[in-house]
């Protein structure tokens, strides 16, 4: 989306969004969840995402890195300082398998797997 596309209004309420989350992001418990989704197979691992979820399992930030943009030890270290930058007490949580890519059948996006509520909120309730 273009985002001058979007309505002044809009553009407060994702500004807002954002702030909401960085914010709570440096929280000491945050109620924000980060969760790391890798693809390919336990050989190759291609790519990975990092998304930041709630207890809600509302996304507010998806970060993808690609073996075809750098080794894949360096999207590593890369992907844990930005988590450490963002909100070094949010808790990791790892999908622990290598997921098939899938794609919104609407807008062809991947598809981001977050963590189901009831484990989110088990997670953000310790
Ligand atoms: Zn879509």
């Amino acid at each position: 989306m273009n985002h001058s596309e979007l309505r002044v209004d809009e553009i407060r309420a994702y500004k807002q969004e954002w702030e909401g989350f960085v914010n709570e992001a440096k929280q000491t418990r945050p109620n924000i969840l980060a969760v790391l989704n890798v693809y390919g197979t336990y050989e190759q691992i291609h790519s990975f995402r990092l998304l930041f979820q709630n207890s809600e399992g509302h996304i507010f930030l998806e970060r993808l890195y690609h073996i075809l943009d750098e080794p894949l030890d360096k999207g590593v270290d890369r992907c844990m300082s930005e988590l450490e930058w963002l909100g070094p007490n949010i808790t990791l949580a790892l999908v622990d398998a290598p997921l098939p890519v899938e794609y919104c059948p609407c807008c062809e996006k991947s598809l981001a797997n977050k963590v189901n509520l009831d484990v989110a909120e088990k997670i953000l309730a310790r």
